[in-house]
């Protein structure tokens, strides 16, 4: 069963109550530009949005919403819009009385941030929530008499130096953050209310809704439909892929009303990637999912802590999760084909070449190398192959479940056993011999309907049981196109990392499939080599669920009509040069009102500051500005030189 919250109208389209999950999408033009927006709007709709946001930074775009609104109207257009409000009480009041819903955000309806820490007393909060009930009560009123519907969209980047003095940084803060403004409403007798709580962050979204989720219930008795994004999460495959990873972790178990992925790229190639995530759960059962669940678990879903495991070689303890590239369908293997998972071999110099993203395992099946493989390079292959393996340091043995129980269970070396987990008999044999073998690591996966649920429901089995063998995540994607694909693992995988469970990753998927593929959307990622292909996208889930970093980290919104320069084309340019410093997480953001608020936890910020300026960021604070564009990468740069953030590329 989904999460069943209430019904809310807008326009003509119903919402939460179990309806179908809703995509939208939010147009980049200048809201004045009235041909340009309705233009985009169209596209939007076409592609398959059934609602459409559209930014009002001052009371002139909120009126010309009704422009907006008139001309699609008169193109045979119905499709509900959203006025996306920031900072400006007033044209709220106005938006709302033209079209079917506002956006506001509570970190900025009434409190301009500042960034300062006050201490509050109790009175002195209780005045401020007084402060906010006066300010936003008149836009309550005007929904209502208008039937105007409404989003309480906190994001993580941009909450209220109140909340952040007495809640800090937290998913708690998010939650309180829209909770003060749901109970004004609802002291109003105002329900045509959805929530959302975004944050660049997966990890911080899925425990902020989670934990939004249980305060509903607990106040109330009833939750209110939920609008589910991950904010500013780029563009291009790790822009899916952090999106699947927080939206499809909730939409695992039932949560979810709405949808959007915030992709730097034009707003209408969102759509196809909502729809596909959206589809994933149709007419599906959740009977496993947390929502269902009524025996307590070994873990809090709000609250990160990583499973304790032994630590077996270099997998599970304290080590970071392994990557295992799969070379089961390649005929044969040779030197070359390891640059493809990161290692690139120097015949001169007779020497490897590792990058960051280099996998830890490489699993042959039958085949056993001819060539000395990278220091860091271990191989799996299959239990009988290894018997003949020359190098046994090397080589680790792969047990099917089935034969584990002939196999001589006394190995003195760190083996790997493969358990499909919803063969339950099975599972409960080879999980009771764990017992008497510390060193294997299960290669678990379900051939279930479900099988992130499944895979799930086995590793708090053996929480619950004390069984501290390390997990690798083994998924196989069928799906024939790379969104799709790229969709399926980020969830499939992401969902579990996210709970601090699996040691590793294993994906596969059938190469002829997706080779020489387009991904969707204007930033083409053409798939030439598969291996590439999973291995890339395997350092990006543990990038995006922070379980290993490998890369740098951008955090790019999706640009609006308040955007000062082009950003696709500025999240190009700083990528190409910023590519190789691990782990500095870099945001490009499209204007100085919301940007530096929202860009959350980033490192060093770009942020548009005005036509043809810029403002750069270390943190949340500013070092330079109004530093002309045409220079504003190079500046970038020196400002990551004179930080220590730098190195040069190739080092
Ligand atoms: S940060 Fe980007 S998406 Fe957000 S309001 Fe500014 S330009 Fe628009």
């Amino acid at each position: 069963m989904r999460l069943r919250t209430l019904e809310v109208k807008i326009g003509d389209l119903l919402l939460g109550n179990c309806h179908p999950v809703r995509v939208q999408t939010m147009t980049t033009t200048d809201t004045m530009d009235t041909e340009a927006t309705v233009e985009q709007t169209i596209r939007c709709i076409e592609a398959g949005a059934e609602l459409v946001r559209i930014t009002a930074p001052s009371k002139k775009e909120a009126e010309n919403l009704l422009h907006i609104k008139n001309a699609l109207r008169k193109r045979g257009y119905n499709t509900p819009l959203v006025a996306d409000i920031h900072f400006t009480p007033n044209a709220a009041e106005i938006a709302a009385r033209i079209i079917e819903k506002v956006r506001v955000n509570p970190g900025n309806y009434v409190d301009k941030k500042k960034f300062e820490f006050i201490e509050y007393t109790d009175k002195e909060y209780n005045e401020e929530i007084e402060r906010i009930r006066e300010r936003f009560t008149p836009l309550v009123k005007i929904c209502k008499e208008y039937g105007t519907a409404m989003r309480i969209g906190t994001n993580h980047g941009s909450l209220s130096d109140r909340i952040m003095s007495r809640y800090g940084d937290t998913a708690m803060g998010m939650v309180e953050s829209a909770m003060e403004f749901l109970r004004i409403s609802r002291d109003e007798n105002y329900h045509n209310i959805v929530l959302s709580m975004k944050s660049s962050n997966p990890l911080v979204m899925v425990q902020a809704y989670r934990l939004l989720v249980q305060t509903m219930e607990r106040e109330f008795g009833a939750i209110y439909p939920l609008h589910l994004g991950v904010t500013e999460a780029g563009d291009g495959e790790d822009g899916r892929i952090k999106s699947a990873i927080g939206i499809g972790t909730l939409m695992e178990d039932g949560i979810g009303d709405t949808i959007r992925v915030s992709l730097t790229e034009d707003p209408e190639f969102e759509i196809p990637v909502c729809k596909d995530l959206v589809k994933r759960y149709e007419n599906k059962n959740f009977a496993g999912s947390l929502l269902n669940i009524k025996e307590k678990l070994p873990y809090s879903p709000v609250d990160y802590l990583r499973r304790i495991t032994s630590d077996i070689s270099n997998t599970g303890g304290s080590h970071v999760p392994v990557v295992i590239a799969d070379f089961m369908h390649a005929k044969s293997i040779h030197q070359n084909d390891l640059q493809s998972i990161g290692y690139r071999y120097d015949p001169a110099l007779d020497k490897w070449n590792i990058s960051d993203g280099a996998a830890d395992y490489i699993y042959t099946a039958d085949k056993i190398l001819d060539f000395a493989l990278p220091g860091t390079l271990k191989v799996i292959c299959n239990y009988k192959t290894w018997l003949q393996a020359p190098d046994k340091q090397k080589y680790h043995p792969l047990i099917q479940g089935e034969e584990y129980s002939s196999v001589d269970n006394s190995l003195a070396q760190s083996c790997y056993v493969a358990l499909d987990c919803n063969n339950e008999e099975l599972a409960r044999n080879v999980v009771s011999a764990l017992r008497d073998n510390k060193n294997i690591v299960l290669c678990v996966w379900s051939s279930g309907e479900r099988p992130m649920l499944s895979v799930r429901k086995f590793i708090t089995g053996l929480m619950n049981e004390g069984i501290k063998s390390p997990v690798i995540l083994v998924v196989e994607s069928s799906d024939t196109t790379i969104d799709e694909q790229l969709i399926h693992f980020s969830t499939e995988a992401g969902a579990l990392l996210l709970d601090g469970m699996g040691d590793g990753l294993w994906l596969m998927n059938d190469p002829s499939v997706i080779v020489n593929q387009k991904i969707s959307g204007r930033t083409y990622l053409e798939t030439k080599n598969n291996h590439q292909f999973i291995n890339n996208t395997s350092f990006s889930i543990l990038q995006a669920t922070r379980t290993r970093i490998s890369k740098t980290e951008y955090i790019s919104c999706p640009s609006c009509g308040r955007t000062l320069f082009d950003l696709q084309e500025t999240t190009a340019k700083i990528r190409s040069v910023t590519n190789h410093l691990k782990g500095v997480k870099i945001a490009i953001m499209g204007c100085i009102v919301n940007g530096p608020g929202e860009m959350a936890d980033a490192d060093f910020g770009y942020v548009g500051s005005g036509p043809g300026k810029i403002t750069l960021y270390k943190g949340k604070e500013v070092i330079k500005r109004s530093v002309n564009s045409d220079v504003a990468v190079e500046e970038l740069v020196n400002l990551l030189k004179e930080n220590g953030a730098w190195t040069e590329p190739g080092n």
